[in-house]
This record gives structure tokens, sequence and C-alpha cells, in this order.
């Protein structure tokens, strides 16, 4: 296939500096769980970024000093000349494919809590530390602070440059740079050259950046990342008022402006919050103010929109953090004439809460994420099958389809039976839920590939129990059911029969999303903590409910801090009406109200509701499997080889696990698998060892 002469612009080359990168795609610094810590897994998912034709690729950011420890984080590190190794490795893999690497050098001020190095951390002015709330404050810098600070910098640029780096990019976004904390009013109350009027504030972002460009400039792109408005009104940078001014100011120093919104919870609002091209509003006057390329992020996915970006002058590079994750061969795709086949972020952020719990981020669109070096698994490639014979996977939601899919690609004949009348399984139902529709992409494309394949039959409204299962003749048989939401409140918070729950009155997200509506006033009670409890509530405002949400958390939707959007769901919720309670359990459940105990004195409340929708754990869809799995005579007699539960089935967890799931089942049908399925990275132990 070629690509539509409408997306040629998009393959122009951007001239960055002295370097050229290939074509419009820009792969945007974003964390990952793995940085200097898994580094080999981090190099080579940017090379298999780069394989899929973004053009520039960067890395998360990269401290440049020990004031600016992040531990427990684990982002890159350019202390000294001793990490410079990995960062080379990562800079040969994006290298080999033709594509430009860079790197975001911070300083992160009052955010580094220095855990690790014991330094007191450092800012304009005298801060407590944030992070964690730590009992630490940072220090006001004085000029010789200041002086060593650039020092750092400028050192980290010319270690970037050894490494092999293209470009540097000074940061100025997110409100997690030292530079760019100067530039504010509310830090900055500093009577010297560096605080006062705008253009002192600036002072130190533009001498990092002249700094870079003397050290490097003329080999190397110098580029900024720079967030326009904080979303905080006149309390923060706006877009219109000094957001602007501080572009006109540095307008042509830097070789290209990458420009956003800040801080990241703004940045990468997620799918239930913010559409595709939120940023545009903010950013579109930067190429007006600048000859510059400009680059920004917006959760990109559909190259009519970018190249209609280019086109109106908003960007001249298309900026992709989450895209270029679920799908890093987008560029690729495009440039092939294969827009269909393109694997669309859905916005849920799942990769950035598994950045915020410091574990390597998985994907729930694409499952080879993170796993390109540890298991070698690419995200376009598969290795053929080994084993022949019929596979026959029952269930089709995510687990199921991604098996399907995984497994088609690899040669086996496969057949899908799916029981009910529709495809998707739970990310069908969940994405008619308020504010996810976009999850159905999760669906949706799997079921358009597997439409591609001669090798893949798919059934639906096919309920399979054990005999037809026996009956079918498939050698490999993956039993993918789901689970279902519980009604009697066992969960975290109660591992007892709660009194009530049996009455009649007690229904589940699953009744919601069935259409079934209870009477009268409505207590959702929140022991899952994800999204789904919100969710609920705000379905049923929407149906007229008056609704209160009880929690035995301190805030609703308490996970979704690692998504970034606990704030918007609590926010939403009150603005919906919903009543909230916090620090409750429940205690019982009558007809006409449902008490509950403060999770601090064991004091009881009571609050008039008529129903209560449970929210708190899921029960496997098992019974097939455990059926089949004691059955072992039976399934030789059958000619089945082998019997797999996956994804919720075989336990329940988020649809980015059920997806995973699906693949590695895909992946390992046939194969021999080893007792730890994956390469491990191990610190290097130091040669010296001598005790004090
Ligand atoms: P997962 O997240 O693990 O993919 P889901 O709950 O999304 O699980 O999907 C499970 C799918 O399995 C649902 O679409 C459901 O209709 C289907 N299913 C459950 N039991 C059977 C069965 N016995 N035969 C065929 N399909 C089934
Ligand atoms: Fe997009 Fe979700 Fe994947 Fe992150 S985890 S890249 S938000 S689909």
């Amino acid at each position: 296939m070629t690509r539509d002469p409408r997306y040629d612009i998009l393959f122009e080359p951007v001239k960055i500096g002295p370097v050229t990168a290939k074509n419009r795609f820009y792969q945007a610094p974003h964390c990952n769980g793995m940085g200097r810590t898994f580094p080999s897994s981090m190099a080579a998912m940017r090379g298999v970024k780069a394989e899929g034709g973004w053009a520039v690729v960067s890395t998360e950011q990269t401290d440049i000093h020990p004031s600016s420890d992040f531990t427990p984080a684990t982002e890159c590190r350019l202390w000294s000349d001793r990490d410079i190794p990995y960062l080379a490795r990562m800079c040969d893999a994006v290298h080999e494919h033709g594509a430009l690497a860079s790197t975001e050098l911070v300083h992160n001020g009052k955010w580094a809590g220095n855990l690790y190095s014991r330094e007191v951390p450092l800012f304009p002015t005298h801060m407590p530390v944030p992070t964690h709330n730590f009992p630490l404050q940072a220090r006001a810098m004085n000029k010789a602070d200041i002086r060593a600070y650039r020092r750092w910098h400028l050192d980290a640029a010319k270690r970037a440059q050894k490494a092999g780096f293209d470009i540097i990019c000074c940061y100025a976004a997110h409100n997690l740079s030292l530079a760019g904390m100067f530039m504010l009013n509310r830090y900055n109350f500093r009577s010297d050259e560096y605080g006062g009027s705008l253009e002192n504030r600036v002072r130190l972002f533009r001498e990092i950046i002249e700094d870079t460009r003397e050290a490097v400039g003329d080999s190397m792109g110098v580029i900024v990342r720079f967030a326009v408005d904080e979303l905080r009104g006149a309390e923060g940078l706006e877009a219109d008022k000094e957001g602007r001014e501080i572009v006109e100011m540095l307008a042509e120093l830097p070789d290209l402006w990458d420009v956003n919104i800040a801080e990241w919870h703004n940045d990468s609002m997620t799918s239930r919050f913010a559409d595709e091209g939120y940023q545009e509003p903010f950013i579109e006057f930067v190429k007006k103010v600048t000859t510059k390329p400009v680059v920004a992020v917006g959760r990109y996915t559909t190259p009519d929109r970018m190249v209609s970006l280019i086109n109106r002058g908003i960007v001249d590079m298309i900026g992709a953090a989450r895209p270029s994750i679920a799908d890093p061969f987008l560029p690729k795709k495009i440039e092939q004439g294969r827009i269909e086949d393109i694997r669309e972020c859905i916005g849920c952020n799942i990769c950035v809460a598994w950045d915020n719990m410091i574990a390597p981020m998985r994907c729930t669109q694409n499952p080879t994420n993170s796993e390109e070096w540890r298991r070698g698994w690419h995200p376009e490639r598969i290795a053929p099958k080994t084993d022949d014979g019929l596979l026959l996977i029952v269930g089709a939601g995510p687990a199921g389809l991604e098996a399907a899919l995984a497994a088609g690609r690899r040669g086996h004949d496969v057949v899908l039976a799916e029981g009910g009348p529709e495809l998707g399984g739970r990310v069908t139902r969940e994405s008619r839920l308020p504010g996810l529709g976009a999850w159905a992409r999760v669906r949706d494309y799997r079921t358009y590939q597997i439409s591609q394949m001669a090798n893949v039959e798919v059934y639906k409204s096919s309920v399979l129990g054990m005999p037809e299962v026996l009956e079918f003749g498939a050698a490999h048989v993956a039993i993918a059911t789901g689970a279902r939401w519980r009604r009697d409140g066992y969960g975290r918070s109660h591992q007892f029969p709660i009194p009530g729950t049996d009455g009649g009155n007690v229904l589940s997200p699953d009744d919601i999303m069935a259409g079934l509506r209870p009477e009268g006033r409505v207590l959702v009670y929140d022991d899952d903590h994800y999204y789904m409890g919100s969710v609920v509530a705000e379905q049923l405002v929407a149906d007229g409910h008056e609704v209160v949400l009880a929690t035995p958390q301190s805030v609703v939707a308490s996970w979704t801090e690692y998504t970034l959007e606990q704030h918007r769901i609590q926010a939403r919720l009150l603005d919906l009406g919903v009543e909230i309670i916090t620090s409750h359990a429940l205690r019982e459940i009558t007809r006409e109200s449902v008490s509950l105990n403060c999770v601090f004195s064991g004091k009881t409340r009571t609050v008039a509701a008529t129903a209560v929708v449970m929210v708190v754990s899921r029960i496997p869809n098992d019974k097939l499997y455990q059926e089949l799995v004691v059955e072992a005579d039976r399934l030789s007699a059958a000619g089945i080889k082998t019997l797999r539960g996956i994804g919720d089935c075989h336990g329940p967890a988020t649809i980015a696990a059920a997806v995973y799931e699906g693949h590695r089942f895909a992946r390992e049908l046939g194969e021999e698998v080893a007792q730890i399925p994956f390469r491990r990275e191990i610190t290097e132990l130091s040669t010296e060892f001598d005790l004090p």
C-alpha cells in the first residue's frame, strides 16, 4: 500500500538548528517507570519507536545533579560520565532507524526530595517540599547556587553530546523544572537580577539556553519545552499574558518550541475529561511569535487532524507521548497507507499510573509496551506458530479478542465464540458509561484486524458449555469468560457478610450497565477506588437520581491519583450535586436507609437511601474453566492438549491486564516457557567494597 497524498505534508523534513528531523512526528519526552533502573528496557522501547517512524525520539526527564534526586522515581540521570553508557545505548537504538535522539535536562527544584542523595533541595525561595508532603523544605538559592546550577546544566549537556544525543531540550514545563519555577510570581520573591520583572524571572532560563547553545549548539539542536499556561488563572502563567510574553522574549533563541500546558495532570488529561487536541486553544499563538518550528501534544491519533494542524499553522511537528506508546508504529502506518491499522490510544492513563507507582509502564492498547527488551516482544512482529491444531477461545472481551488476534497473526486457526450478541465484553459495556466512549477503541482495533484474517472465525450469540467445548475438535482452548461484580460487599474493607446485601435493593455495576435502574435515592458504595464508582454515580445523576457516594477512603476514587484524574473526578461529582461521604465503611443496608461506620472512630451514621450500588470487587466467571480443568482424561480424549483461563476469568483486573494476558497466552502457545519468563537486568556490583 502507498500513502494517501493528502498525508504527504506529514513526511516533510523539519530543520531543528543544525540537525534535521526526517518527518514531522515527534515523540515527546515521557516518563515510563524504567529509566535508569531498567535501562535496556527503556532503550529498546525508544528504539522500537524510532523503527516505527518517529523522527525525534526523546528520553523522559534527565536529572543533572544530586540536588535534583527524584528518588524513588526512576527517570534518566546524567550526574557524571558514569551515567553515559545506558543513554548511549538508547541513542544507538534510536539512530539505527534514522531518528534523532533528544534528551530533556532537568533540575526538579522543590520537587526533588533528595531521598537518596540527602542534599538540601533548591528553589528560588524557601518553601516546603510538596512531594509526598515530606517534612522537608527547599532553601532559597543564592548567587553561587545559581552559578553552580548553570554549570551542572552545561556539564550535563556536554555529557549528553558524548552519549550521542542530537538534541538537548531545556525544560520549563509541568512546574517540574527549576528554571521554570524561577519564572513564576508565586514562587519568585527575589530582589536580585533573577527576581522582580518578567525579564529577570526569565533570566535563568535564557541563560541555560544560551549556555547550552554555546557549548554544543553548532552540532546539536537546542530546543525548549515550555508550558504556556497553568490553568490556574491569574495565580499562574496564562497563555494570553506572561505565557505569551515569555515566548515573545525568547522567540528566536531555541531551535524549536515544544509547548504545552502545566502541570502533568493538565498536559496528560484522560479522554474522560478532554478530547483530542484539547491544548490547541492555549498553544496556537506560539507560531505567530516565532519563526522556529513548533511542536505540541494533544493525544493526536487521527492523521487528518494532524494535517489540519500543520495546514492551519498551529504546529510544525506533531508531538505525541501516549499515542506513541499505544502505537509505536503510528507514523509508519500513515506512511504506508495503513490508517485502519493504527492502534489508537484510549486516553486511560494506565501508562501514567504505572510510572506513578514507579513500575515499568504498561499500556491498555499495546500489550508489548515495556516488554520489548525483557521478553523480546515487538509491537508489529510475532513468531509464527510452532504447534498445529485448532484454537478455541471462549469469550470475546479484551482478553479473548487479543488472544484471537495475536494467535491469528502467528498463523493459528482460531475460533472465537462469544455468548452475547456483541463483541468486546466489558469494554463494550463500560464504553457506554459517561466519559468512557474512547475505550471502545480496544474492541474496534481488534475486531477490525480480526475481520481481515481468513484464519480467525468469530461466532456471536454462541454460549459454550463443557459438552460443546469437548465436541469442538480444538487442540487448544482458552477460556476468557470474564468476571462479574459482587453484590455482597466482600472486598478490601469487608470480609464478612454485610447485613441487608441480600435484601433485593442492592445492585451491581453490571446491573447498571445492563440498564437496570434502582428506585429513589441511591447510595453508591465504592470500595474499589478506581473509576467505576464515580462513573456509575454520574450515570445515575444523568438518569435523574439523587445520588450519595460513600467510600472508606479519604477521597473519591483514590487510586485515580495515579491516573492524574482524582481531583477532576471529585470536582465533577460535586458539580453534579452528588453527596460525598468519605472515610466511612458500609455497616448495614435496610429498605429505607444505609448505615455507615467512620473508619477512624467507628461512630455510626445513617443515610437515607432506598437502594445501593455495590462497587467493591469482582468474581471470575470461571465455572466453565473449573469444570474442564478437572477432566484431564476427557480433555485428552477430545484431543485438547492445552487449556488456559485468561483475563478477568483468570484474575479480575484492569482492561490492560486482560489484553496483556490474551497476548501473552498467544505468544506462549506451544512454546516452552521459562520459570522466570523474562530477562532481568541486575545492578552490577561495584568492584570497590571496603567496610568503613
Ligand atoms: P476479559 O476482560 O477477561 O476479556 P470480559 O468480561 O470483558 O472479560 O469478556 C468476557 C466475555 O465472555 C463476555 O463478552 C461474555 O459474554 C463472554 N462469555 C462468558 N461466558 C461465556 C460462555 N460460556 N460462552 C461464550 N461466551 C461467554
Ligand atoms: Fe493511551 Fe491508555 Fe496506552 Fe496510556 S495506557 S498510551 S493512555 S491507551
